[in-house]
Formats: C-alpha cells, sequence, structure tokens
C-alpha cells in the first residue's frame, strides 16, 4: 500500500513536471549598489563574475540541455543587481 502511494506520487511529479515549467534562477553577478537591509549576499564585487565568453558558454550549455528536455524552462536572470 506504501509503496503504491509513493508510485502514485512519483507519477503526479512526473506529470507536473512535464505541465509545469522548470523554473531556473541564474545568478549572474554579485555587482549590488542597492544594499539592501534584507540582502543575504556578503561581497558585492564583480571579482567572480564571469566575462561575456564564459556567460555565453554557460547560456549555450543551458539552451541546449533545454533543447533536451523538451519542457518548457523560465530562466530568472539575477544577482546582486544585473539590470
Ligand atoms: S542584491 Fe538584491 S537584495 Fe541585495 S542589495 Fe542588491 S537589490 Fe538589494
Amino acid at each position: 500500500m506504501i509503496l503504491k502511494y509513493f508510485h502514485y506520487l512519483f507519477y503526479l511529479s512526473v506529470l507536473g513536471s512535464m505541465r509545469d515549467p522548470f523554473h531556473l534562477q541564474w545568478h549572474i553577478t554579485n555587482l549590488c549598489n542597492l544594499h539592501c537591509e534584507h540582502c543575504y549576499q556578503d561581497d558585492f564585487s564583480t571579482k567572480r563574475d564571469l566575462d561575456w565568453s564564459g556567460l555565453r558558454k554557460i547560456s549555450d550549455n543551458l539552451l541546449n540541455t533545454i533543447k533536451e528536455w523538451d519542457q518548457k524552462v523560465c530562466i530568472h536572470v539575477t544577482g546582486g543587481e544585473p539590470y
């Protein structure tokens, strides 16, 4: 009975993932000049940021992976303050 229940939950989660977009949060920079009180960051520099070619490489890898998944994906670009 318990096994059937877990199979059922697994089945629902697989179906759910096919219907709902996969959400991906991509933290592309620590850079930010706002310093909000609630912020959890302690480093606001760019010293660990990737250059454009590094970002492009990650982006290409992400797009290839998403194509393989054949699933809707919602990518949230965040930081820091990337905009
Ligand atoms: S990273 Fe976000 S939360 Fe942190 S200081 Fe900047 S805007 Fe505020």
